[in-house]
């Protein structure tokens, strides 16, 4: 008892995957490739928040019909890039018996295959696509709960929240406007990218990363001054 790996068991991670395990953001690479022409508009009309993330996702995704998904998979995982230590992070993550979430903006076709590796389906919250019909739909599994403004798509505060156990610090790792709200739930955020100036304005105690050797090596930090 009162060991170290006790302590690090009274820890929730949370950790995005585009541009976070990713070095690229998979949606947009996918829409580069696969989408037809009009899908920047609706890109830069989420990015200055003239609509939500998820009505943006959604009427991108709408414009590729069905049967391209195999074909969108594959492409996704020949150029993929995991950013590094991430194999080893997630070793790490498990034997020191880590609770370990994926929240992702991604969809299931491409998140999951990816991550298929190192992290199972059970730990991996996403976004799913419905392929019955001649276009992509997007279903939301884990929308937004009442405490939140909406409009997230796949709602990283509010899985924190349905998650939350008591007396548990919760850590959110990310890299975009996407893990904001969910930064603001956090005990701790691990940050790389525009989220670094989020938790900067909005005084967000948080640490930097630019690999997964960094995080394994602030959450081993953490570890030591809990004991
Ligand atoms: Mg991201
Ligand atoms: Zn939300």
């Amino acid at each position: 008892m009162g060991t170290g790996k006790e302590n690090l068991q009274n820890l929730q991670i949370y950790c995005d995957f585009d541009g976070t395990i990713t070095e690229k953001d998979m949606i947009i690479t996918l829409m580069e490739q696969f989408a037809p022409q009009g899908w920047e508009a609706i890109k830069d009309a989420v990015l200055s928040r003239t609509i939500s993330v998820q009505e943006g996702v959604g009427r991108m995704f709408a414009m590729i019909p069905s049967d391209q998904i195999q074909e969108m998979v594959e492409y996704a995982r020949r150029i993929v890039q995991i950013r590094p230590g991430f194999a080893e992070f997630m070793d790490y993550v498990r034997r020191s018996s880590l609770e370990f979430y994926v929240t992702s903006g991604g969809m299931d076709f491409f998140v999951y295959p990816i991550l298929a590796p190192w992290v199972p389906k059970e730990q991996i919250y996403c976004n799913r696509v419905d392929s019955t019909g001649p276009f992509i739909r997007i279903q939301w599994p884990h929308d937004c709960d009442a405490q939140c403004s909406g409009g997230c798509g796949c709602c990283k505060p509010s899985i924190m929240r349905q998650t939350r156990r008591p007396g548990c610090k919760q850590i959110v790792i990310g890299d975009s406007v996407t893990d904001a709200k969910a930064a603001k739930e956090a005990d701790l955020v691990i940050a790389r990218g525009y989220l670094v100036d989020i938790c900067e304005q909005e005084h967000i105690p948080y640490r930097v990363f630019r690999d997964f050797y960094d995080v394994r090596n602030i959450l081993e930090e953490l570890r030591q001054e809990e004991r």
